[in-house]
């Protein structure tokens, strides 16, 4: 296994299970890739490297079923979910419940509780047929068309369905997770995904960190006798141990670097032609007091995405897009102390942060980003005890998978959030005998699940066991 993020770790666990020695390569000191937490700025206070809000986590088939809490693993859930404020101090406010969230949408209350009250109740149903390859026979036919069909919608006509600003905004926000043009087809998938899984589990975050999540996955690996080696880069198959399955929780690019002329020409042009995303730069602060928010909900809330206006949400995300950054980005600001208080030193809170960004963008967003939390909440600057940043430069130095700061390891355009690098029944394949791609690259996509993972050991196994019965001999690389 090459690579300990949270695909990697779901995929060791996988074949662990089925009783296969597993051993994990990771290039950087520490595991956990994308869901890695610790000190940034002041001893004790503790940050979220990357990821943050775990509700897809806490529903993915796979994590879910693997008793991670007998590992340390605890979720935490804050009072109110999200809130979008809007520059005439009002704010769209997201609850855990449904209806509670529609009582606050006004004349809009009753299309939110028709769009979201069906897939949040059959979320397990739901998950268990879109976090896996497009192409397979849905296990649950009719919640899944009843899903599909405004996921296939661009995020700005299903928006449409709402008149108040407040319902708009909020569901702009939350399509905007999926760093795409909202005019674009299926961009209200990522919307209604997240935000069933959400009204189904609330927008869940790790006691202690979102590491908590990576390091049980971790602990559960090496009680299945696996082992995990930090500071090893893969940079070449020469490098790579002799294995009956080799994993790659990789970006495809470097799975084409490392495996070269091994692989098939058509996979190795999809993989060198795979288009990555724009990026993120991140700013982490120390705030004493807390963030001042003007909008009431939002001191009280885990996530809170400044974005303005549906249309201004839009118009951001298009131009991060086209390679532009605007004046105002859409910026998500996370507050997860106040759902696990144990992250600060006494009244000074770790705030997290971070902005869309250009692909490669190379400018500084810190002020942006200051300026954008400041005019929602005045006197935010003079609250500042220390801030901590990451460019997306800084980002791919730390983990190789995200190219330019594509956080998400790939554009999440129509064949890529359907298919991946490459339109095949077989994702998670390489082409290579024995060897399986298996990080966010592949379907169903990013996000901490770990589903990545554990599709691609279920398919190695499979290639495995047929190799094994069919030809009475190991697979070898
Ligand atoms: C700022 C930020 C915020 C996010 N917010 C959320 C959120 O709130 N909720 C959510 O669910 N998701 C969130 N995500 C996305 C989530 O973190 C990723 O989608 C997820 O981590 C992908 O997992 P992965 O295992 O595919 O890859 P990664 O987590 O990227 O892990 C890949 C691992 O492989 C290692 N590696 C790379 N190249 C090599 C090599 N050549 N040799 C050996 N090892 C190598 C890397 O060091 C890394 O540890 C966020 C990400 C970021 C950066």
């Amino acid at each position: 296994m090459v690579g300990a993020g949270p695909n990697g770790l779901a995929a060791a666990v996988g074949l662990a299970r089925a009783g296969l020695r597993v051993t994990v390569l990771e290039a950087a000191d520490e595991i956990g890739g994308g869901a890695r937490s610790g000190e940034a700025i002041l001893p004790g206070l503790l940050h979220d490297h990357c990821s943050a809000v775990h509700l897809i986590t806490v529903g993915s088939p796979f994590l879910s079923d693997l008793g991670l809490d007998r590992y340390g693993l605890r979720w935490r859930l804050p009072e109110i979910d999200c809130v979008h404020p809007l520059d005439d101090g009002t704010a769209g406010v997201l609850h855990r419940s449904v209806d509670a969230t529609a009582a606050g949408l006004g004349e809009d209350g009753q299309r939110w509780r028709r769009l979201f009250a069906a897939p949040a109740v059959g979320y397990e149903e739901l998950a268990a047929d879109i976090m896996r390859p497009l192409l397979h026979l849905p296990r649950h036919p009719l919640r899944l068309a009843r899903f599909g069909a405004p996921a296939v919608l661009p995020a700005a006509v299903l928006a449409r369905a709402f008149t108040g600003e407040r319902a708009r905004a909020l569901f702009g926000g939350v399509a905007a997770h999926a760093f795409r043009p909202l005019d674009r087809p299926l961009t209200a998938s990522i919307g209604l995904g997240i935000l069933a899984a959400g009204h189904r589990y609330g927008w869940a975050v790790a006691e202690g960190g979102s590491g908590s999540i990576t390091r049980a996955l971790a602990a559960l690996l090496a009680d299945l006798g696996g082992t995990v080696e930090t500071g090893r880069r893969i940079r070449s198959a020469a490098e790579l141990p002799p294995a009956d399955i080799t994993m790659l929780d990789l970006a495809p690019g470097a799975v084409a670097d490392i495996l070269g002329d091994r692989l098939p020409p058509r996979v190795a042009r999809a993989y060198r032609r795979f288009r990555h995303g724009p990026g993120a730069f991140k700013v982490d602060f120390a705030v004493a007091g807390g963030v001042p928010w003007t909008a009431e909900p939002a001191r009280r809330a885990g996530v809170v995405h400044l974005g303005g206006t549906f249309e201004e949400v839009a118009a951001a995300e298009r131009e991060v897009s086209a390679g532009r950054m605007p004046q105002r980005p859409f910026v998500l600001v996370g507050q997860q102390y106040l759902a696990d208080p144990q992250r600060s030193v006494g009244d000074v809170h770790p705030v997290w942060s971070y902005a869309h960004v250009p692909h490669g963008y190379d400018g500084d967003a810190t002020e942006t980003i200051t300026s954008r939390i400041e005019r929602f909440a005045p006197g935010f600057r003079d609250r500042i005890v220390g801030r901590s940043v990451r460019t997306t430069a800084g980002f791919a130095a730390d983990n190789p998978n995200f190219v330019g700061g594509d956080i998400m390891t790939g554009a999440k355009d129509l064949p890529q959030l359907l298919f991946g690098p490459r339109v095949t029944l077989r994702p998670y394949a390489t082409g290579v005998p024995g060897h399986y791609l298996c990080s966010a690259a592949t379907p169903p996509g990013p996000g901490v699940h770990g589903m990545c993972g554990a599709n691609a050991a279920e398919a190695a196994l499979r290639d495995l066991g047929g190799s094994r019965g069919g030809r009475g001999s190991r697979a070898t690389r």
